[in-house]
């Protein structure tokens, strides 16, 4: 069973195998945490399968069998991430893999795990089966953003876009967690899967953590040095969650509910600095929030915590602070 919020779609996706109409080279994209894995090897399971139904695989068969074991001959993952970039060899070898006959005499199916981790020489390795597949070879890529892939790439392949669904609360609820803050689920946009891994963890709104911060130094109970300090000891995650309130604040003046916002537990701070900060200064703070981690990434070396502090005592001193 694939998930309630994929369940269309993966029909959708059935019918035409059935029909012998499934484009080869799939490219499915979409957040973390709704379920783009599994949709694949779903799918993937229903390709190799000797005996498929309508509703998918028969889950009985010697393939199904062995693809519930992970041992499919005709099954290959490729599970690189974007610090571990998929290279030429391995590229190469799957084009081999693709070109011979299935051994389950079936189908092969190849999954991406990362297409954003191709470089530039094993994405035009692959370019040519892609655009001239052999039989019975389906290729099925996973990404979380489009716009990351190569034009080379994504032209050649049918896209399909996952959504998260409109309300995940009766999923959730059913997985035994019917209390989910509404702050969570905006964290996630909404994707159950992330919302479910995060309500698992103990300290499931860790990130209002920053919020609590925030507000002392606003009220001069800690120095910008203090605050700085907060954020560089869990620099990535810290970053991102203040770019995240200042995103609630600049929703905030443009008068979005209180639970369309990540911090809606803080709607009263969030409330007094859109009213000290014009919208103008809100974006102008948001976007130097970016550019300082942009830095971060780009050179090592920096001195994190006097450039965080300098951040926020620029804050302090914007035009209304
Ligand atoms: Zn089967």
């Amino acid at each position: 069973m694939i998930y309630p919020w994929l369940d269309g779609l993966s029909q959708q996706l059935f019918i035409q195998a059935d029909k012998g109409k499934l484009h080869h080279a799939l490219l499915v994209s979409g957040i973390a945490g709704l379920g783009k894995h599994d949709l694949a090897k779903h799918l993937a399971q229903r390709l190799l399968c000797t005996q498929p139904h309508h509703n998918g695989s028969c889950g009985v068969c010697h393939s199904c069998q062995l693809f519930l074991v992970g041992n499919h001959p005709d099954f290959h993952q490729i599970n690189e991430t974007e610090k571990r970039l998929i290279s030429i060899d391995t590229v190469r070898q799957l084009n081999k893999v693709v070109a011979e006959r299935a051994q389950q005499g079936i189908a092969k199916v190849v999954v991406f795990d990362n297409a954003e981790s191709f470089n530039e020489s094993s994405a035009n390795a692959l370019l040519k089966t892609l655009e001239e597949p052999t039989d019975n070879s389906y290729f099925i890529l996973l990404c979380e953003s489009v716009g990351r892939l190569m034009p080379t790439i994504t032209s050649r392949c049918q896209k399909i876009m996952l959504h998260a669904p409109v309300d995940c609360l009766p999923w959730l609820a059913q997985q035994g967690y019917s209390d989910v803050p509404s702050g969570l689920i905006q964290l996630y946009q909404g994707a159950p899967l992330a919302i479910l891994e995060a309500m698992k963890q103990e300290n499931a709104t860790e990130y209002e953590q920053i919020a609590v911060e925030f507000e002392r130094f606003i009220q001069g109970q800690c120095t910008s040095f203090q605050l700085a300090d907060f954020i560089n000891q869990d620099l990535d995650r810290r970053m991102d969650w203040f770019y995240y309130l200042l995103h609630d604040m600049q929703k905030v003046q443009l008068g979005v509910a209180g639970n369309k916002l990540i911090f809606s537990k803080f709607e009263a701070l969030l409330v007094r600095c859109s009213e000290r900060w014009s919208a103008v200064t809100g974006y102008h703070l948001a976007q130097a929030w970016l550019n300082l981690k942009q830095q971060f990434v780009s050179h090592s070396g920096l001195k994190k915590d006097l450039l965080l502090s300098q951040y926020f005592i620029d804050l302090k001193n914007k035009p209304g602070g």
